[in-house]
């Protein structure tokens, strides 16, 4: 039996008929770029998040980076990122020309720990950046009330929690604004690149819609210096077709990952992941950590289990950030975790038996079965 990691072709056979005919849509309407399907797409999406406003744009790391831009913050100041996460949020603040600082995680949840921040803030710092990583958002009532203490902006990387609550709120609603990508492998996917700003302040997403299209409020007449950043037609289409299905595929995910942790709870050597009282996470990703973890996906490979790590290489450490002068040792949960962390298959369309199968193939390892 194979299980691959990640399989797009079940959601696009699901919601066949509505994605046929937001195709047609487009193609009937003859507008391809800013128009009624990204309009319509915006409102539905800010409605489910419970926020005023959702700009559509390009992609998750240009989100992240016009609403830097937008705030101002750029050359000279700082942004406190997660140590242990992906490495698009630092680009993010790299690319408006501020410098990433980074946080390291809490060792239960992987998430930012709210603990650290205070000794990272110093006159420069003008923002905190959060992952919700894996699909469970950070703490966000003591990261926003260190936020609040300090004078910061919160913005979310919600890239990976379509859907996901802390303490009943929305992620994408629980800062100043939320940078979210639609990548076709997250839990609200498109079918290319995409991606969207989620924020209650109408003049912050006004701005956002100027400065994704070139900087200009009329055309041709340039305000500020802009990105072309825009999420297409035919991608908000899509987008609308499979928004209405979120709810009921992440419900899917989480009977797996509650089915997960039931099969492996007590197995030595297998940390598995934590969920504090106040987290509704979503599951975009299972990741469990183990000493053993390049033994782990290898044999889980020789029966047929796709599996990945995410992420390999701590930002700190990658040759893209090399110039910055990290090295070795600086962030040592990060280093520790790039080192055991492995993510089991997971999604609204794995069987029952597949699901098996990776039970199986797990417990088999850590019993000593070949
Ligand atoms: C996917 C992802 C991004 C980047 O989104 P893109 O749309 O691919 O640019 C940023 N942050 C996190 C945590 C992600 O998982």
């Amino acid at each position: 039996m194979k299980v691959p990691i990640l399989d797009l072709k079940p959601a696009c056979a699901e919601l066949r008929a509505e994605l046929d005919a937001a195709y047609h849509r487009v193609m009937d309407s003859g507008w391809v770029l800013l128009g009624k399907e990204l309009e319509a797409f915006e409102s539905e999406y800010a409605r489910s998040v419970g926020v005023g406003h959702c700009v559509g744009v390009a992609n998750g790391l240009e989100a992240m980076q016009l609403v830097l831009m937008a705030l101002g913050i750029g050359p000279g100041d700082e942004v406190i990122v997660p140590s242990h996460g992906y490495i698009a949020t630092w680009l993010a603040v790299t690319h408006a020309g501020a410098r990433p600082i980074p946080c390291e995680p809490d060792e239960r949840t992987y998430n930012l720990d709210p603990a650290r921040l205070a000794a990272l803030i110093t006159p420069r710092t003008k923002a905190i950046l959060p992952i919700h990583l894996y699909g469970q958002t950070a703490d966000m009532n003591a990261i926003n009330a260190v936020a609040k203490q300090s004078g910061l902006f919160v913005l979310e990387d919600a890239a990976q929690s379509h859907g996901a609550r802390c303490q009943g709120r929305a992620s994408g609603a629980l800062g100043g604004a939320a940078g979210i990508s639609f990548y076709p492998s997250k839990n609200l996917g498109a079918l290319a690149d995409g991606g969207a700003v989620t924020t209650d302040d109408a003049a912050l997403a006004e701005k956002i819609r100027h400065l994704r299209n070139y900087g200009s409020k009329v055309r041709y007449h340039n305000e500020y210096l802009g990105l072309n950043s825009r999420l297409s037609e035919l991608q908000a289409a899509f987008l609308r077709a499979k928004l209405p299905h979120l709810a009921a595929w992440n419900a899917r995910r989480t009977r797996i990952a509650a089915r997960y942790l039931a099969e492996f709870r007590g197995i030595g050597d297998l940390t598995l992941p934590f969920v504090p009282a106040w987290a509704e996470p979503v599951w975009h990703l299972f990741v469990v950590r183990t000493s053993r973890r390049d033994a782990l996906q290898t044999h889980l490979a020789s029966r047929g289990i796709g599996t990945q790590v995410h992420y390999p290489i701590p930002p700190h450490l990658s040759n893209a950030y090399r110039a910055a002068g990290w090295k070795r040792s600086d962030f040592p949960l990060a280093e520790k975790f790039a080192g055991e962390v492995l993510s089991l298959p997971i999604g609204p369309h794995l069987a029952s038996e597949q699901v098996e199968h990776v039970c199986l193939a797990v417990k088999d390892f850590f019993a000593g079965v070949g």
